[in-house]
């Protein structure tokens, strides 16, 4: 039997002077991928509220993973459930990176001491929503799509079994809506995240949920699946309008009186690819590659660059070497064997020294193999070996056969291209 994460048993619930909610009723199953919808002023952040008790209901129960979620501590409720808020009443003179922290702090009770377990899960949440360059800033400066991203890298860090968001992908420009959601999908397949989205996009919510649950005044209207819940004529009448359904032909998609939307509920499986990096030139990346899918390993890494700290930080399974030393041959065999495995081997943006030219060789050695090896261009100019021996390295893997790219866009597509070939 699948567990129940989330269970309203006929809940009532409300302000003051405002009773909202009307005995409520329905379960989440761990796992699950679930929208829930409805007209400005439904109930849709009061029943989150609830959710989350802070809102005490005035009749029926709230049940978290089976458990009363009145009877919870905050310690143990914030180790089950994360919420990103649609309005952030967080304390504007934290930094990003101390906001984070707190999240960590919330579900683990530290008391003064991080561990280096906690800093890892904190800088991973930061790079996966895109915060990591701005962790020195203050909260209260930072633009609301910002901040929106900050508050969910601070849920995420709280690693809690389910997490509510309430129209957080609103305010966040197309690129950035389109990684959380990502972000979002990735957890909820492998880590069995439980997702409860509001939104106002029901095209986009049929695509990518299980079930959609629709509200109107502070009742739950209809829960199913995207079919069983967008239709038109039930959808009219909840928002009193005109408004019609259509489903793609080819791709099945519901589409609600707006402009298709791309988003699919596929399953992507990625390629696996090994990345030479250092100096910073991995994190966006090792953050792209994720998010798409793909398997990434990572090497050979200088132990204290920053991208073998951020490959740390994001389980990517990598080769480092001791700074300040040529790369010992035994770390070299290491490295190329991982890159054997690989499907591609993707060389960065990174500089070239003395140091670490022998990567060049691992990506050589690749090619002769018969995998895909993408370079980024502009080599002379990231090239401090005397006599420029990366740049000659280079210009052989490329009359070899070797792909150059330059943004990363352009790479994602070549593999997308590579995967479906
Ligand atoms: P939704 O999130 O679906 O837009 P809400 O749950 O925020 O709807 O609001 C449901 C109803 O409760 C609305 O009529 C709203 O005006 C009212 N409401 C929301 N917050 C409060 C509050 N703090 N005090 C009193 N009434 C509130
Ligand atoms: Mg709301």
């Amino acid at each position: 039997m699948t567990e129940n994460a989330l269970t309203f048993r006929d809940v009532s619930a409300g302000y003051k002077h405002r009773k909202v909610l009307d005995r409520v009723s329905f379960s989440l199953q761990a796992g699950e991928f679930v929208s829930l919808i409805g007209p400005n002023g439904s109930g849709k952040s009061t029943l989150l509220k609830t959710a989350a008790a802070f809102i005490k209901p005035h009749g029926g129960r709230v049940e978290l993973f089976g458990r009363d979620v009145a009877r919870l501590a905050p310690r143990e409720r914030a180790a089950l459930l994360g919420i990103v808020p649609q309005k952030l009443e967080s304390p504007m003179a934290f930094t990003v990176e101390q906001i984070v922290t707190n999240g960590r702090v919330a579900s683990m009770g530290l008391l003064g001491s991080v561990s280096s377990g906690d800093c890892d899960l904190v800088e991973r949440a930061m790079i996966y929503t895109d915060v990591l360059g701005m962790r020195d800033r203050f909260f209260g400066e930072l633009s609301g799509g910002e901040q929106q991203r900050v508050a969910l890298a601070m849920v995420l860090a709280q690693e809690p079994k389910l997490i509510m968001l309430d129209e957080s992908i609103s305010h966040l420009d197309i690129n950035h809506r389109n990684e959380v959601l990502q972000i979002l999908l990735k957890l909820n397949r492998e880590e069995q995240l439980t997702i409860l989205l509001v939104s106002h996009d029901l095209s986009l919510s049929a695509a990518i949920s299980d079930r959609l649950l629709l509200m109107q005044d502070g009742a739950l209207k209809a829960a199913g699946i995207p079919q069983d819940v967008l239709r038109a004529d039930l959808l009219s009448s909840v928002y009193n309008c005109d408004l019609q359904v259509r489903q793609d032909p080819y791709t099945g998609a519901l589409q609600v009186s707006g402009p298709l939307e791309g988003q699919q509920r596929s399953p992507k499986t990625g390629c696996r690819v090994h990345v030479i990096a250092g100096g910073g030139s991995g994190i966006e990346l090792f953050r792209r590659l994720l998010l798409e899918g793909h398997r990434v390993t990572a090497g050979v890494l200088n132990l204290l660059d920053s991208d073998a700290e951020a490959a740390r930080a994001l389980n990517i399974e990598s080769v480092f070497d001791q700074p300040f030393s040529p790369i010992a041959t035994a770390t070299l065999e290491k490295a190329k064997r991982l890159s054997r495995e690989a499907d591609a081997v993707i060389v960065s943006h990174v500089p070239f020294g003395t140091g670490n030219l022998v990567n060049l060789d691992l990506a050589a050695e690749a090619l002769k193999l018969g995998r895909r090896v993408y370079i980024a261009t502009g080599i002379a100019g990231r090239d401090y070996t005397s006599g420029k021996q990366a740049t000659a390295k280079v210009e052989s893997l490329m009359k070899a056969g070797a792909v150059c790219w330059e943004s990363l866009h352009e790479l994602l597509a070549a593999l997308h291209e590579q995967k479906t070939h």
